[in-house]
């Protein structure tokens, strides 16, 4: 107990205590009649009950009613504050079904946020989107009407009524709407169409990535910017192949397998490609054309991604002496014969003929005898074949050179590391940059007889679509 509470307490029993003992002796005059007229009086002790009760009544009244008042405002500001919360994860919600392409799910979340706040500028504007995604294009059309009446000089509300245009067949004042923005805001349109570009492949989606690059394009040939339009060149070609990708993943195989071959000729280092090519002869039936493509591939580009990907087909179709015969010959027609030696090298480990491992690996074990990649792999057959000792000293070789580390394959631009190969590094959006990791540090890539290969990407910030260099030490 508190000393004030305690204090108060033996105040009160004080209080009582005398308060009997006032009533106690003076009960006859509280008794005393009052004189309310002339002929009817009331006790004393009512009147004074009364003075009390009237002098303590405004004050009493004043507090209640400011409490009360207090109460209300404290509900209110909880209650809006709820509601804004609500309309806040409303709003999160529909931008995580945007992402994931449910626009009708998307467009019920932002009606929740538009009830709350109708002058939300985003969400105006991702419902004016996700409407003409739904082919509500007339809708998507007033909604972004009524979102520029508020906001007249958001260039991303005209780009968004010029697809609403688009949508509903309007070419001619989509086109119109579009040359409004570049005139009216001049440098500002270009921006905005390469950040909507980025966003477009950030969310893996190429057909509106592509959209978006040829209104770049287009504009960069309109001024006569002949050397940012080269720029360009690398993410139009990555686009490129992301389409041929789609094409394939819809089993049109002949269109994709065009758009390869088309990129190909363009640039031949481009790996990506060349794989897809691989895959689209597969699919068309043709494994003897898919292998040469791949073969073709490495002889031209150097990259291990080949020799991977050859010896994953023969082994998956349960054809390893097919494999092991492949290897052999690239073995023979190679100048540079390391990674080919080396493959054929863990695919005997793979079919468990380890004499024949190690002696293939010990044939190129002086030329990377630094990779970390080798020795883990030798570790891994001493270990198979019980010589725990040797498998020992190797993998301490390993973990020496690099720490212990799955990941085979790594980026070329931004270093990140990866389980398997990919055609685009999904951390730094660099397409032909993934690349099998012999710890290049280490082992040159001209000793492994790996080529250098042009790298695209799209940087958010500048604008600029650098043709990274291959970095060799
Ligand atoms: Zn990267």
């Amino acid at each position: 107990m508190r000393v004030r509470s305690y204090i108060g307490l033996l105040v009160a029993v004080a209080a009582a205590v005398a308060a009997s003992y006032w009533t106690h002796h003076n009960r006859s005059l509280f008794y005393e009649p009052f004189h309310v007229t002339s002929t009817s009086t009331i006790p004393l002790w009512i009147v004074l009950v009364l003075l009390f009760v009237a002098g303590l009544l405004p004050s009493a009244t004043a507090l209640l009613v400011q409490n009360l008042k207090r109460d209300l405002a404290l509900r209110r500001e909880r209650r809006a504050g709820r509601e804004a919360e609500s309309l806040r994860s409303s709003f999160r919600r529909a931008v995580d079904y945007q992402v994931d392409g449910q626009w009708h799910r998307s467009a019920q979340e932002l009606e929740a946020v538009l009830k709350g706040q109708p002058d939300h500028f985003s969400a105006l504007q991702r419902y004016g989107e996700a409407l003409r995604h739904l082919g509500r294009a007339d809708e998507a059309l007033e909604v972004h009407r009524r979102a520029l009446a508020n906001y007249p000089h958001s260039v991303a509300l005209l780009y968004g009524l010029a697809d609403d245009y688009e949508a509903r067949g309007d070419a001619e004042i989509a086109r119109e709407t579009r040359a409004r923005v570049l005139r009216d805001y001049p440098g500002f349109g270009l921006a905005v169409l390469r950040r909507r570009r980025n966003q477009a492949m950030a969310l893996r989606d190429w057909e509106e990535a592509v959209r978006q690059q040829e209104a770049i394009e287009t504009l960069l040939r309109e001024a006569g910017d002949g050397a940012a339009l080269s720029a360009e060149s690398g993410v139009a070609r990555g686009l490129a192949y992301q389409r041929g990708v789609r094409l394939l993943e819809l089993d049109r195989v002949e269109e994709a397998a065009a758009r390869f071959e088309e990129l190909l000729a363009k640039e031949p280092m481009f790996i990506p490609a060349a794989i897809m090519h691989g895959e689209a002869e597969l699919l068309r039936g043709s494994e003897e054309a898919a292998l040469a493509d791949w073969r073709r591939g490495y002889e031209s580009t150097g990259s291990p991604v080949f020799l991977q990907r050859i010896e994953d087909h023969l082994i998956e179709s349960s054809e390893p002496v097919r494999a092991i015969e492949t290897l052999r010959s690239i073995i023979a027609a190679s100048k540079n014969d390391v990674l080919p030696r080396f493959f054929l090298g863990r695919l005997y480990y793979r079919l468990e003929m380890h004499d024949e491992a190690l002696r293939m690996l010990d044939s190129v074990g002086e030329r990377i005898l630094a990779s970390p990649t080798y020795h883990f792999l030798l570790a891994r057959i001493h270990e198979r074949r019980g010589e725990m000792r040797k498998a020992a000293e190797s993998y301490l070789a390993c973990v020496r050179q690099l720490g212990i580390d799955k990941a085979e394959y790594r980026c070329r631009s931004c270093r990140m590391r990866f389980a398997d190969w990919r055609d685009r590094c999904e951390s730094c959006g660099t397409w032909n940059s993934i690349e099998l990791d012999f710890e290049e540090e280490k082992v040159s890539a001209a000793e492994l007889g790996i080529r250098e290969a042009p790298m695209w990407s799209a940087s958010d910030e500048s604008g600029e679509f650098p043709q990274v260099e291959l970095k060799r030490s």
